[in-house]
């Protein structure tokens, strides 16, 4: 039984499945498209969080039909076990911390699935990601890739992942290599390493393949809408643009809130020092105060932005 594969496996006359990672984004399309031009046949997979914005959802599932090539599959990532476990401990540990009867009975009655990849997971963890803890692009991505797909094909023999990275799209993503042998057994490739954010664009025209309408709304990226790293410009337009979004995000923090002991949770990272619930950032990001020097999304700092090495999570257009 193939567990692994290796980059001897690349060698002509081995046969290679072939997996694309889709995230909605212009890198990933343009991935996808060179996938097409190479003739092989492959496959392409989705991490849906639960977080990601209308229009992605159906760009992403009406990929297939102006290229002609595979429909993009859907993974989503399953906390039941794991929130059963931890509704346990709740109700058997808790009581002997001292924590009030009430409390406990709100926390494990939150910790069942709601349907919702996202708010399972932090629902399960206590708190939402952060940029120094961001399990998010891990638990939503990574590993529903891995599991639900990469794992049943390496039984069919080795696994080649083509990747939408870019050299260009940060000094972080610079230092990766165009081959490289990923955890999950599969051999990782970033087949449009060198291109410029132009040559993208570029093969979305040649394919007839109209970009995100996200960006045309004003987005610099493709993803959870909104990211826990965005910039202070980003939460306005999404807040103007699609209040719902935040809405929900108020929503998740108060479910998460009272489903941990700490009865605190927030969304964004603290601004300035100070801790924020959503409503409070979004205010803030609608006035000049504090400018990019405040700004919150993908830095290149140690631990910021997404430091995913299947760049999952895709970074702004350069
Ligand atoms: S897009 Fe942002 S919030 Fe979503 S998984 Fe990636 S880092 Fe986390």
């Amino acid at each position: 039984m193939m567990t692994h594969s290796s980059v001897a496996d690349l060698r002509p006359g081995t046969a290679i499945q072939h997996l694309v990672n889709v995230s909605g984004g212009k890198d990933s399309t343009a991935t996808y498209l060179k996938a097409m031009e190479s003739g092989r046949e492959f496959r392409a997979v989705f991490a849906d969080t639960g977080n990601e914005h209308e229009a992605t959802y159906e760009y992403v599932s009406r990929l297939a039909e102006p290229t002609g090539g595979p429909v993009v599959e859907v993974v989503r990532a399953d906390f039941s076990r794991q929130l059963a476990i931890h509704r346990q401990t709740i109700l058997t540990k808790w009581p002997a911390e001292g924590i009030a009867d009430e409390i406990v009975a709100e926390a494990a009655a939150l910790n069942t699935p709601s349907g919702n990849p996202y708010l399972d997971l932090c629902i399960l963890k206590g708190r939402l990601p952060s940029r120094k803890a961001q399990f998010c692009t891990e638990e939503l991505k990574q590993l529903p890739i891995s599991s639900q797909v990469v794992g049943p094909m390496l039984r069919s023999g080795p696994v080649l992942q083509w990747l939408g990275i870019r050299a260009d799209e940060s000094a972080n993503r610079a230092q990766q290599r165009r081959y490289n042998r990923h955890d999950d057994g599969s051999i990782v490739w970033r087949p449009i390493f060198r291109w410029s954010v132009e040559d993208v664009w570029a093969m979305h025209r040649k394919h007839g393949v109209l970009p995100n309408p996200l960006y045309a709304m004003g987005a610099r990226r493709v993803g959870c809408w909104p990211c826990i790293n965005c910039r202070k410009d980003e939460v306005r337009l999404i807040a103007d643009m699609t209040p719902e979004h935040m809405d929900r995000i108020e929503r998740w923090e108060a479910v998460v809130a009272a489903a941990n002991k700490r009865r605190m949770a927030t969304f964004f990272a603290p601004i300035n020092g100070d801790i924020l619930p959503i409503r409070n950032v979004i205010d803030w990001a609608r006035t000049g105060r504090g400018g990019r020097q405040y700004d919150i999304f993908m830095q290149d700092q140690a631990g910021g932005g997404c430091t995913s090495d299947l760049g999952l999570c895709e970074r702004e257009a350069a």
